[in-house]
Formats: structure tokens, C-alpha cells, sequence
């Protein structure tokens, strides 16, 4: 019997196979949690449809976090098919392409920071609010996708470092404020992995090659990797662990400089 039998999982940010939450949603299956998922608009609908199908769901409702309206209608509708609900996936970023390539103030406008910071951080208190009368008094947990950039300047990144340091913020006052009826909120900072979102940060291949040649594992981590940490980290098993980034990212972040000891 899988570790989150019995729970059940709704899992946001579907745009490929590649996407992190497609290697999310089939740990989670894996592990027995019966599964929702949402789609962002018409164009991704049929392939979340065809994702759903495959792990046993018939749950695909519209979600595009700039609008409250759908938000809320998400919750709405997902009551309708679920009296409550257990885990929360948000697996959601997105900032204007000029906004994560070269100098971090030339891409930097109003638009862009609110933009990048609506949709990558206050999306996830904003979940967490309209998903909380469905979460509660249950031992359910939210979980969330980070990256370095959020502690760290790196290159091109730009002001999604800033939107990452914000959700990660975001992640330790929604476990303080979900922590007495019982719901739990962390992140996953994960390793460069090839989605279609990471396809939009400059220079993200010779980044993923940086990390492979640098990283203590030696190797860049997989949606596998990150689904299994998921799942543990959504499940019972983690039932002590709350407003915590865990890193999937095969050791990168403890390192200092990298390449002193490479030959010339
Ligand atoms: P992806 O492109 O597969 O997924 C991003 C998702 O965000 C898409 O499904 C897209 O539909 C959704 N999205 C964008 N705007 C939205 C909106 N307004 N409303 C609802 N959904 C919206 O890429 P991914 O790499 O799987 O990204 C998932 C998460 O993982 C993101 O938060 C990303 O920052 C994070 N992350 C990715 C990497 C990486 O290297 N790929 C590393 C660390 C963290």
C-alpha cells in the first residue's frame, strides 16, 4: 500500500510531460493519493485532460492565477466533487521573458516585478486562502517550487529571484498561519530541470551544464527525483515538517566557489 493512500491530491501546473508537476502527479499516484489537476487555458487543456486520463482522474478544472474569480471558482467547483482535500501542489512561475535575461535593471519595469510576483508568489497565498475551508482539520499539506535564485544573485534570473525569495517568505507565514488547524506548507527548491518554463531563462543550458559538472551528485536531478520528494514530503510521513525548503538539487546548493580545483 502506497504512503498517501486514502489522500487526495490537486495538482496545478501541468504544461507538458516534461513539467515538474507531471513527475509530482505520478509519484503522487504512484503512492496511491487519488488525483485533480487544473489546466491554465485552452491550448494546455487537452494535454492535462490526456495526464489526468493516464493517473485515473477525470478531475480537470480552468486555473489561471491572475484572475480571482478563477481562484475561487476552482474551489467551488473542486468541493463539488470533494467534501475536503489534502494536498495542494503549486507549481506555477512565470515572469515577461526580457525580465529573466541580461542585467537584472534592464529588464526591470513595474509591470514586469508585479507581473513575475503575482503570478509566482501571491498565487500561492491566494491558493492557500481559497483552498483553506477544503484543507482544513485533515493533516493536509500545500507544497510549493523554488529555486536558488531565491537566496542567491545568479545570472539572468533576475527578478524571479526576487518573486522565489517572496514564495519562500510566503511558504513560512502560511505554516504559521495553517500550523494549529493542521495543514502544513513547504518548498522544493529543485535543481535546473528542462521544462518549458526553464526553455524561457537565457543561457539555461550552459546553466544545467555548470551544475552537472559542479553539483556533489554530479548529475542533474530529474521530475522523478522531485516527485518522490513531493510525495514524501505531502505525505504522513513528514508530519513534523512545516515552512521548510528542502533541496532536490543533488547537493548544489552547499557549495561555495566551484572550479578552483579544475585544471587549465
Ligand atoms: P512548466 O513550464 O512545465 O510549468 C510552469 C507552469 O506554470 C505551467 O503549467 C503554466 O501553465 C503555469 N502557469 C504560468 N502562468 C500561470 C497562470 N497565470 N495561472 C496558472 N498557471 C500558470 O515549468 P516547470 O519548470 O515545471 O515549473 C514549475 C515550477 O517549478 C515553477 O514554479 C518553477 O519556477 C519551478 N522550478 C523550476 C525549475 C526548473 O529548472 N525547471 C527549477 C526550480 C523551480
Amino acid at each position: 500500500m502506497g504512503f498517501l493512500q486514502g489522500k487526495r491530491a490537486l495538482i496545478t501546473g501541468i504544461a507538458s510531460d516534461r513539467s515538474i508537476a507531471s513527475g509530482i502527479a505520478e509519484a503522487m499516484h504512484r503512492q496511491g493519493a487519488e488525483l485533480a489537476f487544473t489546466y491554465l487555458n485552452d491550448k494546455l487543456r487537452p494535454r492535462v485532460e490526456k495526464a489526468a486520463a493516464a493517473l485515473g482522474s477525470d478531475i480537470v478544472l480552468p486555473l489561471d492565477v491572475s484572475s480571482d474569480e478563477q481562484i475561487n471558482a476552482c474551489f467551488e467547483q473542486l468541493g463539488q466533487r470533494w467534501d475536503g482535500f489534502d494536498i495542494l501542489v503549486h507549481a506555477i512561475a512565470y515572469a515577461p521573458r526580457e525580465a529573466i535575461e541580461g542585467e537584472f535593471l534592464d529588464g526591470l519595469t513595474r509591470e514586469n516585478w508585479n507581473t513575475a510576483h503575482e503570478i509566482s508568489a501571491f498565487s500561492l497565498a491566494a491558493m492557500a486562502k481559497a483552498a483553506r475551508p477544503l484543507m482544513k482539520d485533515r493533516n493536509g499539506s500545500i507544497l510549493t517550487l523554488s529555486y536558488l535564485g531565491a537566496e542567491r544573485a545568479l545570472q539572468n534570473y533576475n527578478v524571479m529571484g526576487v518573486a522565489k525569495a517572496s514564495l519562500e517568505a510566503t511558504v513560512r507565514y502560511l505554516a504559521l498561519n495553517l500550523g494549529p488547524e493542521g495543514t502544513r506548507v513547504n518548498a522544493i527548491s529543485a535543481g535546473p530541470i528542462k521544462t518549458l518554463s526553464a526553455a524561457g531563462i537565457a543561457n539555461f543550458r550552459k546553466m544545467l551544464g555548470h551544475f552537472e559538472q559542479y553539483a556533489p551528485l554530479r548529475r542533474s536531478v530529474t521530475i522523478e527525483d522531485v516527485g518522490n520528494t513531493a510525495a514524501f514530503l505531502c505525505s504522513d510521513l513528514a508530519a513534523g515538517i512545516t515552512g521548510e525548503v528542502t533541496y532536490v538539487d543533488s547537493g548544489y546548493n552547499i557549495l561555495g566557489m566551484t572550479g578552483i580545483g579544475d585544471e587549465d
